[in-house]
C-alpha cells in the first residue's frame, strides 16, 4: 500500500469515527460516561486495528531479505528455513481487535517450526 493509498484510507476511517461518534452522541443525549467510554474506545479500536494492519504491511520485513548471504535461519536449532510462500498471520492488537497481515513464510526442514520473519 502507498503512503497516499494509507493517508486517505486512515483520514476517512478518522472522519467516520470522529463523525460517528459525533451522531451517537446526539443519539444518546443521557449516556453515561462508563458508555462514552466504551463508545470511544470501540471506534477508536478499529481504527487503531486498520493503521497497524497497513503500517506493519507496509514494513520491508513483510519479506526475507533477498541476497544469498541472507538466507533465514530457524531460531531453535539454526537450520536454513525453507521458504514456503506468503502466508496470512494473525495478531490480536491490545484493544481486542484481529489484524491480518500477509507475510512470507519459512518452515525448518529440521524441526519443523514454522517461521515468519522477524519485526
Ligand atoms: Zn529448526
Amino acid at each position: 500500500m502507498k503512503k497516499n493509498e494509507m493517508e486517505q484510507s486512515w483520514t476517512r476511517m478518522g472522519e467516520e469515527a470522529i463523525s460517528g461518534m459525533l451522531e451517537w452522541r446526539l443519539q444518546h443525549p443521557k449516556a453515561t460516561l462508563r458508555e462514552i467510554v466504551r463508545e470511544v474506545y470501540s471506534r477508536l479500536a478499529k481504527m487503531r486495528a486498520k493503521m497497524l494492519e497497513d503500517a506493519a504491511q507496509a514494513s520491508e520485513s513483510a519479506e526475507w531479505e533477498k541476497g544469498a548471504e541472507e538466507v533465514p535461519v530457524c531460531p531453535s536449532c539454526g537450520a536454513e528455513l525453507e521458504k514456503k510462500g506468503i502466508k496470512k498471520r494473525k495478531l490480536q492488537t491490545v484493544g481486542g481487535q484481529e489484524i491480518e497481515l500477509k507475510r512470507e513464510y519459512g518452515l525448518c526442514p529440521k524441526c519443523g517450526a514454522g517461521i515468519f520473519p522477524p519485526g
